[in-house]
């Protein structure tokens, strides 16, 4: 939410709300940002589009958290799975990403451009197809190429799986995302480029992108 503030976008004015999956690193301001949405005696329908699973995972923090109940509004939820889960004009479709077993990947298309984002992903036949010729394809970059703990890099992807996907996908700008601790951001983009020559770009907090 402070980062949504920074941008100048006031956290309780959305009305969508989109999951990729449900790790902490990913949902630790759901419960706050439903909590400002009740103080903010919100009235008009939030909706929240998110994988199977996610409906007891959000019915159990409520369950421990009943102050963050919707109250005086609805929210409305739907499931990812459903195609399309957008808004009208500007319809919102997902894949799955195989990082957990329900993740999803999202794509938005509006006025004629698109915009797909990974979530936490590796490397899925239906991640590429998500992400056929998007203006902006967002993929998540945990780990280097040669990070060499195999067992933490699978669920993740990398540089090179990152720049692989966007080539198959023929995708028009990539933007990678989500580094650990242990990503520079020299060799990161090094070893992107044995996979993908397009644009392409390292996010940091606070990068607008105009599309
Ligand atoms: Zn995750
Ligand atoms: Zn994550």
């Amino acid at each position: 939410m402070g980062r949504l503030l920074a941008a100048g976008v006031e956290p309780t004015a959305l009305d969508y709300l989109y999951y990729s999956h449900m790790h902490s690193d990913h949902t630790g301001e759901l419960i706050p940002l439903l909590q400002a949405m009740a103080l903010a005696q919100r009235t008009a329908d939030l909706h929240l589009t998110a994988p199977t699973g996610f409906d007891a995972f959000l019915d159990g923090l409520l369950a421990l958290q009943p102050w963050a109940k919707p109250q005086g509004y609805r929210l409305v939820r739907h499931p990812a799975e459903s195609a399309p889960c957008g808004g009208p004009g500007w319809p919102v479709t997902a894949a799955r990403t195989g990082h957990m077993p329900t993740s999803v990947a999202y794509r938005v298309a509006a006025e004629g451009k698109s915009v797909v984002y990974s979530g936490d992903a590796t490397v899925t036949p239906e991640l590429a197809a998500l992400g056929r010729d998007a203006d902006l394809l967002i993929l998540e970059c945990s780990f280097p190429d040669d990070f060499p703990d195999e067992e933490r890099k699978r669920g993740h992807l990398t540089p090179s799986a990152a720049g692989g996907i966007a080539r198959k996908a023929a995708a028009r700008h990539l933007v990678l995302t989500h580094f650990y601790p242990v990503c520079r951001m020299d060799e990161i983009e090094a070893q992107t480029r044995r996979a993908f020559d397009g644009p392409l770009t390292l996010a940091y907090d606070g990068l607008v992108i105009a599309v």
